[in-house]
């Protein structure tokens, strides 16, 4: 058998020499999918995590679980830990973040009803292999403001979802001071931070476009 071994990547192609990490995610950061889901407002960061075995590279044509029913896309706004961050830390966006580039936070959504429905945990859903592709990491210091950033996917030509890191329920700086209260950040794990409206059904064939800031483009395909 294999399985596919990622390594974090730049706009380059060159490798960024940090291991991969953890993935720590937040679920429902933007009203407009709160509201499309009918989900209610969490009064704290709703958190899970994705294994670094959920990491791919996007460049890569991305197989998805079949038989498990729909797999939906969720474009997030991806953030590459370059320091240690724990609790208490002030957060200094500069000294703490590599880059910014996008993931997909792959959900297997009937799975998730279904568990949901029982209490249970979201991982046969949310964490499963392959189920985090993400994009080469553009560096810090290309942003002014990660509060202020757009980012769009497509499929198959058509506008599916439009993000703004200005319309998340907590800042990128809040979200850091809450994700580390409980999970300690080190070099190498990833933070995605949540997804606007606009999740669906992902099939074989579809082409993916997606756009951050309105200036890096990236490609995939779903085999
Ligand atoms: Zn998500």
């Amino acid at each position: 058998m294999t399985y596919s071994l990622y390594q974090h990547q730049n706009i380059h192609n060159n490798t960024i020499a940090f291991p991969a990490g953890k993935v720590v995610c937040i679920g429902r950061n933007y009203l407009d999918h709160i509201r499309e889901l009918g989900n209610e407002i969490p009064e704290q960061a709703l958190l899970f995590m994705k294994p670094s075995t959920a990491l791919v590279s996007i460049d890569t044509p991305l197989s998805i679980p079949k038989d498990l029913g729909e797999c939906h896309n969720e474009l997030e706004i991806a953030l590459l830990i370059k320091s240690p961050i724990t609790k208490g830390d002030t957060i200094n966006l500069a000294e703490m973040i590599w880059g910014v580039g996008l993931g997909l936070d792959l959900t297997l959504r009937d799975l998730q009803a279904n568990l949901k429905s029982k209490g249970q945990p979201w991982e046969r859903a949310k964490a499963f292999d392959d189920s985090c592709p993400v994009t080469p990491f553009v560096p810090l210091s290309e942003f002014d403001n990660l509060n202020q950033l757009e980012f769009k996917l497509s499929v198959n030509d058509k506008v599916r979802q439009e993000g703004d890191t200005s319309k998340m329920m907590r800042s990128i700086e809040a979200l850091l001071t809450e994700i580390t209260h409980c999970f300690t950040l080190l070099p190498g794990d990833i933070v995605l931070t949540g997804t606007p409206a606009g999740v669906g059904v992902l099939n074989s064939g579809d082409k993916l476009a997606l756009t951050l800031a309105n200036r890096y483009k990236f490609g995939c395909e779903i085999i």
